[in-house]
Order: C-alpha cells, then sequence, then structure tokens
C-alpha cells in the first residue's frame, strides 16, 4: 500500500485503535466512509483577464455528534484523499476534546503564492458560492488551515451571509477578532499544545527549561508554539519552512525569525544560524520534534534516523503508520495529532458559541476554558494508555471512536 497516501493512513489508524474501543465494534465500520463528498470547480477571471478553472472539495465525514467542523486548505498537493483523510481526523479530534461537533473538510488546488490578494479573494468567494448550500452554522462550519488565514475566513463570512441575506459570522471560524472572531484563536492550535506537552513532561519528570526543539513549518502552528515553548525557557535549536531549514545549537529567537521571515520571504539565510539540509531537520539531536507543516513529514525512510525521544504533532498526520510503528519499537514518544493540535478546534468551538450567543469573553476566559479542557482531554488519555498498554495515538482514536459510536447508536445508523 502507498505509504503517501493519507486516507489508508487514517484508516489503519482507526483499525489499529479499534480494538481498545468499549463501544459496538461493527459500528466503526461507518466511521471509515466520509458521510458526503462535494467537488466542486471554481472559474476564476485572473487579474490578466484570462479565465482558469480550480478544483475545490468539501468532504463531510460525520456528523453524529453535532454539525460537521473543519478548515480549508489551499494549496497544490490538495487531493480527495487528503481531504478525505484530514475530515476523519476531525470528527476523531472533536470527539477526543469532547466539543459538540462533528468533522469535516475542504481544500482548493491552488497556490496561493502565484495569485494576486484580488484572486485569492475571489476564489474564496467563488468556493463558497459553490458549497454553499452544504455549509452554514449549524451544518457545517469552516475554519483556518494551511494557506488560509482569518482574513480567508472574513470574506467567507461575507460571501456567505451576502448569499444568505442573513449576517452569519457562526458559519466560520478564525476570522478577525474585528469580525466576532475569538480572541486567542490565532494562537490556540500551539498554545494547546504547549498545555499537553508540558502536562506530559510532567508525568516523565522532564523540565522544559533543560529541553532542546526543532520545528518542521513556520506558519500558524510552528511559528506560535516556537515562541511559546522559547517564552517556556525551551531550546529552539531548529526551524524549517518551505524554502530552507535553519540550525543554531545556542537556540533561535523565534521573534526575531518571524520578522526575518515578514521580510525576506522565507527563514532561509537568517542571520546568526546555518544552513541545513531540509532531510537533516529530522535527524538532529534534540529533545522533542514537532512537524507543524504537512502530513507524510516523517516515513519509513526517516524514521530510524530520529534521535529525539519526543514527537508533539501539531501538523496533521505527520507520522505515516509505518513510521510509527519504527518510532515505538525505539522508544519515541508520540502525542498524537488529534490531540496536540485539538486546542485550534477548541477555540473556534468558543468562537461557535460566542458568535451564536451574541456574548463575547476576554482572552483569559478563554485561555483558561481552553486549558481546562486541554488538560482533561490529555489525563483521560494518557489513563486509558496505560490502562490498556497501548500508545497515546490507540488511546485518543479509542476514546475518539468510542464517543462517536455510542452517539450514532442513540441516534441510528443513518444519522
Ligand atoms: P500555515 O500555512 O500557517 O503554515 C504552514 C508552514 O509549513 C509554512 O511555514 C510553510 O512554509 C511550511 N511548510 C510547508 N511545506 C513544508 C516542508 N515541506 N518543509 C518545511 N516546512 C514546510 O499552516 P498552519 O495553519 O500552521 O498548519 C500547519 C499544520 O498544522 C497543518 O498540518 C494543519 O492542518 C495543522 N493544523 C493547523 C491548525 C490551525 O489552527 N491553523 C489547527 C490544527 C492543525
Amino acid at each position: 500500500m502507498d505509504e503517501t497516501n493519507a486516507f489508508d493512513n487514517a484508516i489503519k489508524q482507526l483499525e489499529s485503535a479499534s480494538k481498545f474501543c468499549t463501544c459496538d465494534r461493527n459500528l466503526v465500520e461507518i466511521l471509515k466512509y466520509p458521510q458526503k463528498i462535494i467537488e466542486v470547480t471554481i472559474p476564476l477571471q485572473m487579474d490578466n483577464g484570462k479565465i482558469k478553472v480550480f478544483t475545490g472539495y468539501r468532504v463531510q465525514h460525520n456528523n453524529a455528534r453535532g454539525p460537521y467542523k473543519g478548515g480549508v486548505r489551499f494549496h497544490p498537493a490538495v487531493n480527495l484523499e487528503e481531504v478525505k483523510a484530514l475530515s476523519l481526523w476531525m470528527s476523531m479530534k472533536c470527539a477526543v476534546v469532547n466539543i459538540p461537533f462533528g468533522g469535516a473538510k475542504g481544500g482548493v488546488i491552488v497556490d496561493p503564492k502565484k495569485l494576486t490578494a484580488h484572486e485569492i479573494e475571489h476564489l474564496t468567494r467563488g468556493y463558497i458560492d459553490k458549497i454553499f448550500e452544504f455549509i452554514g452554522p449549524m451544518k457545517d462550519i469552516l475554519a483556518p488551515d494551511v494557506n488560509t488565514n482569518a482574513q480567508t475566513m472574513a470574506w467567507i463570512m461575507d460571501e456567505y451571509s451576502h448569499i444568505s441575506r442573513e449576517h452569519s459570522p457562526a458559519v466560520v471560524t478564525g476570522k478577525p477578532v474585528d469580525n466576532e472572531g475569538s480572541l486567542g484563536r490565532d494562537t490556540a492550535t500551539a498554545m494547546g499544545g504547549k498545555y499537553v506537552l508540558v502536562e506530559y513532561l510532567k508525568t516523565k519528570g522532564l523540565d522544559i527549561q533543560l529541553l532542546s526543539v526543532a520545528i518542521q513549518g513556520f506558519g500558524n502552528a510552528g511559528y506560535n508554539i516556537a515562541k511559546l515553548l522559547h517564552e517556556e525557557g525551551a531550546l529552539i535549536v531548529a526551524i524549517a519552512d518551505s524554502k530552507g531549514t535553519i540550525y543554531n545549537e545556542t537556540g533561535i529567537d523565534p521573534t526575531a525569525a518571524m520578522k526575518f521571515k515578514l521580510k525576506h520571504g522565507s527563514i532561509k539565510n537568517m542571520p546568526e544560524s546555518i544552513e541545513i539540509k531540509t532531510e537533516d531537520l529530522f535527524s538532529l539531536n534534540c529533545d522533542i520534534l514537532i512537524p507543524a507543516a504537512l502530513e507524510n513529514a516523517i516515513d519509513h525512510k526517516n524514521a530510524k534516523n530520529i534521535k529525539a525521544k519526543i514527537i508533539l504533532e501539531l501538523a496533521n498526520g505527520p507520522v505515516t503508520p509505518e513510521a510509527d510503528l519504527i518510532l515505538k519499537d525505539k522508544g519515541v514518544n508520540i502525542i498524537p495529532d488529534i490531540l496536540a493540535n485539538s486546542g485550534g478546534v477548541t477555540v473556534s468551538y468558543f468562537e461557535w458559541v460566542q458568535n451564536l450567543s451574541r456574548d463575547y469573553w476576554t482572552l483569559e476566559v478563554v485561555d483558561n476554558k481552553l486549558k481546562e479542557i486541554m488538560l482533561k482531554a490529555f489525563n483521560d488519555i494518557h489513563d486509558f494508555a496505560n490502562l490498556k498498554k497501548c500508545t497515546l495515538r490507540e488511546a485518543a482514536f479509542a476514546l475518539a471512536i468510542t464517543r462517536i459510536c455510542l452517539a450514532t447508536k442513540n441516534r441510528g445508523i443513518l444519522s
């Protein structure tokens, strides 16, 4: 089987965890299939007058526990198998943190770096026009993902509200705070990751101030985790973005690195750091590896060279099932994506609640609620893994599958 097929990988994870589930295993079969797959074409008049046609997807995996929820990715490598996998992981993630959402994901095959801001806006609006009937505050709620951001979400809210002739902020989360976005949503994915990592280190008696970290990806998830862990006293020794990888054994300041990236388009060639090969990032001598870019970054080829003892999966699906087995044998502990990056969807849930109630919370309230949910999820999973003698990934999947299957059983299998 192709190690890079993200959906096959997600199904393998589902199957390997289902033996630990406490629900009717028959129901797990349902989770192997998305409930709905929507494929659309989006014609776009480019600024030079030429017409280009883009393909977009929205995959709605499961809504037994609540409306579908999931981000939208703009990337040239988007494909249906990837969007299906990401939608399945969203169902699991929402169940892991026990928020009342199902799972979905969207994607458009496009390299937004080759489009002007005006073209990206019209592509976003075109995508929403085409999927309009399938989304909504009680149907399917969108959010940011790779190469989409708060500005993209504002266009989505505006386009949806325009077509529905109703102000509808709750159709999308991750909006700018000026457009009813939640305080704390921009840093939520990394903040949630930090909470579970710090809690995990406590269980091992490790002090974060003595640990070194290498991070792949320097966008929303990667930059913010670098900054938060740097503030906690960890040493950030390496950072990679899509153009280059930098290393400094005495530590990189993430704020300075972001300043450099904003000015030069990449962290590549940042002063006071040395350039290393991208593939060398994963074999560095460090304590914690954080993949925060795309799927399949760690596969059977590079897994055997990994020296770090802890992997915090901020990206979705960064470790293939083959690599997972190698790392388990090597004694590398993985904090799995459906737990590690679930802070993002948790604060998205808070944003949706605030939009629907028309009542807005302080950053302190958001942060306290996020911490409470992340620690509860971590401890449930950690206890389950100890009890069943399984990995944190198997425990997280098993708890999520059980919750979804119980909701399905109560509603009926056609839900
Ligand atoms: P982003 O677009 O803000 O950043 C992506 C980063 O990855 C960029 O710095 C890019 O240069 C880098 N990158 C891409 N390919 C790379 C490669 N081959 N090597 C090194 N770096 C590479 O995206 P994001 O929102 O930070 O998402 C990153 C990951 O986190 C994705 O897997 C996404 O699904 C996941 N995630 C994001 C959120 C969120 O709230 N943004 C929530 C949960 C999970």
